[in-house]
């Protein structure tokens, strides 16, 4: 068998993905994000359309189950953009889930049988770890993607919280079976600390650096300078970025910004400049391409 990416509409060969935005999401709902909700199919297609303008050619959206999700709205914009999208099956981190929600008391079976069923059109699998622990429902949640990772093949896909314990995620992944090679790490730019992260992309993780846009956080300077520093440690072929434009907020089709095109009409072309073409089609193109192909089983 050849390796895929594997998107909502169909698989297909790495080689196909071209630039890619590691991390989006084009529906969403979460009780931590009162009012921010975005599920509307037409306002997603005409964010994708602004993000295909701007150069993409792909997108993965980390929308996991339970959180708004919609894999056939997710085939519709595939289908009216062009773009290639690879949909999330998996869990976010507890916070996400009301106390009463019954996706708590799925068993670890239950979760695993219903990950490795998603992944039929869903080409990752997702996880979240809270802030410096992974609580009981995340290590359930955990266990679940190791096991549908070992019966299709799919990346797991991991949020962590403003960056921290990467190095602790991949090893609980790895003891359960999952190669770092199959792990990425989102947001590890909200701790901006290229020693830590080096630490854990040595293992053969994949870094993820996706805030992008969030001036009143910390600016783009921040993250090209972690890129920098990541890459002159060697570890430019660990290195993904997505704009997580996570909020209807974010979107200019809400009336919000900086709108789900920032990620490539502003930030590649910057990193282009200041860190050079070469950098750039590494981190948008070739390593996309290896992140989220595999070779599917069973
Ligand atoms: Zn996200």
């Amino acid at each position: 068998m050849a390796l895929i990416v594997r998107t909502v509409r169909r698989d297909i060969a790495p080689s196909e993905l071209g630039p890619c935005d590691a991390h989006e999401h084009l529906f969403l709902v979460t009780p931590l994000q009162p009012g921010d909700d975005f599920t509307d199919l037409g306002a997603a297609v005409r964010e994708a359309e602004t993000l295909a303008a701007a150069g993409a050619r792909a997108l993965v959206d980390w929308t996991p189950i339970g959180l708004g999700r919609d894999l056939d709205g997710l085939r519709a914009v595939a289908e009216a953009t062009g773009l290639h999208i690879v949909a999330a099956t998996g869990l976010h981190r507890d916070a996400h889930y009301p106390a009463d929600d019954p996706l708590r008391g799925a068993s670890l079976a239950e979760l695993a049988d219903r990950f490795a069923a998603d992944l039929e059109r869903c080409g990752i699998v997702k996880l979240g770890a809270s802030y410096h622990v992974v609580t009981a429902f995340e290590a359930k949640a955990f266990a679940a993607a190791a096991l549908a990772h070992e019966r299709v093949g799919a990346p797991v896909c991991v949020h962590t919280e403003h960056g921290t314990i990467g190095l602790q995620i991949v090893e609980r992944l790895t003891g359960e079976g999952v190669p770092p090679t199959s792990v990425v790490l989102a947001h590890v730019d909200r701790n901006p600390d290229a020693g830590e992260h080096a630490e854990t992309a040595a293992t053969g993780a994949w870094l993820q650096l996706d805030g992008p846009g969030r001036t009143k956080y910390w600016p783009d300077s921040t993250i090209l300078a972690l890129i920098e520093e990541l890459a002159g440690r060697g570890y430019a072929d660990r290195l993904l970025i997505g704009g997580d434009t996570g909020r209807r907020s974010m979107m200019r089709a809400y009336g919000g910004g900086p709108g789900l095109d920032y990620v490539f009409a502003r930030f590649k072309p910057r990193l282009e400049r200041e860190l050079g073409q070469e950098l750039a089609e590494q981190i948008f193109v070739t390593n996309p391409a290896r992140a989220f192909a595999f070779e599917p089983r069973g």
